[in-house]
């Protein structure tokens, strides 16, 4: 049984770029589901979501019920942390993303010590090389802290992984992937005001939800690298991926929620049918 889901995040009004991420996994599934995102709640908003359901609706789509909404499962993501944690994967970090941009400004200057990783420059493991003593200090503090993953220490404890892709990804990629666990550096897993960060939430609901293929736009390949090292520590089912290609505007760019004319509710009053829409983006 292939179960697919779309995971949007209620921050704006669904476009084109939705639209085709969620047929797409409509089509690829037995049972499809739907996950609302909305961990920020600084930027997430019920209107969003309640146009989401509207839209997906009036698009012909039909989602089991019920729907998981992330900002009901703190607790789920608190019991991951502490499983990394007791294994002693994970290390508080101090620095401010101000401290971090130095870091990073002054390694640009001996390019050697620095990485770049698909989210950008890769964290240089300051916090990492604390002393027991010097985390005390800073814990009794309570400066404020982001939990960051060792990815090293995680590496050895995985041992060699893959993931199976099923479509093409960006570089063409598909078949089984070898994950490559040091790809983001030491990422965090959680912050003060984010209990969790994507790429934990993700592989906690996926596991959940018992969801067997992951179908998402290829911007999103990278991630597969590191969900699998998650779901591994976790010990979680491993679904397939299948990233598809993005919708792009005319100008080779991503939709971006600036791009009002091109959401569902726009082109739908301007006369579009969802007839239309499907016949543009799937052919
Ligand atoms: N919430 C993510 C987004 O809106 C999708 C996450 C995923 O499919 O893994 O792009």
């Amino acid at each position: 049984m292939i179960v697919t889901r779309f995971a949007p995040s209620p921050t704006g009004f669904l476009h084109l770029g939705h639209a085709f991420a969620a047929l797409t996994a409509a089509r690829a599934g037995e049972r499809f589901l739907l996950r609302i995102e909305d961990i920020d709640q600084t930027r997430c908003r019920p209107e969003f979501e309640a146009a989401i359901m509207e839209d997906l609706a009036w698009l012909g789509l039909d989602w089991e019920k019920p729907v998981l909404r992330q900002s009901e499962r703190f607790d789920a993501y608190r019991a991951a942390l502490q499983r990394l944690e007791a294994d002693g994967l994970l290390y508080p970090c101090f620095c401010t993303r101000a401290e971090i941009a130095a870091e990073v400004a002054r390694a640009i200057e001996a390019p050697h010590n620095m990485s770049l990783g698909p989210e950008g420059p890769i964290y240089p493991g300051t916090c990492r090389h604390l002393t027991d003593a010097q985390r005390r200090e800073r814990l009794e503090k309570r400066a404020a802290y982001a939990l960051r993953l060792d990815a090293q220490k995680a590496a050895d404890k995985v041992g060699a992984l893959s993931f199976t892709e099923k479509a093409a990804g960006p570089q063409g990629e598909h078949g089984v992937i070898a994950v490559a666990p040091l790809l983001f550096g030491d990422i965090v897993l959680a912050r003060k005001e984010t209990p969790a960060s994507y790429h934990l939430s993700v592989v906690v609901d996926d596991a959940f939800q018992g969801v067997t293929l992951v179908t998402r736009g290829n911007d999103l390949f990278a991630a597969a690298h590191i969900q699998r090292v998650l779901q591994a520590l976790l010990g979680l089912p491993a679904p397939q991926y299948a990233h598809h290609k993005l919708i792009l505007d005319p100008s080779g760019k991503k939709f971006s929620k600036r791009d009002t004319a091109v959401t569902l509710r726009s082109l739908r009053a301007d006369g579009l049918t969802p007839y239309h829409i499907r016949l543009r983006l799937l052919g």
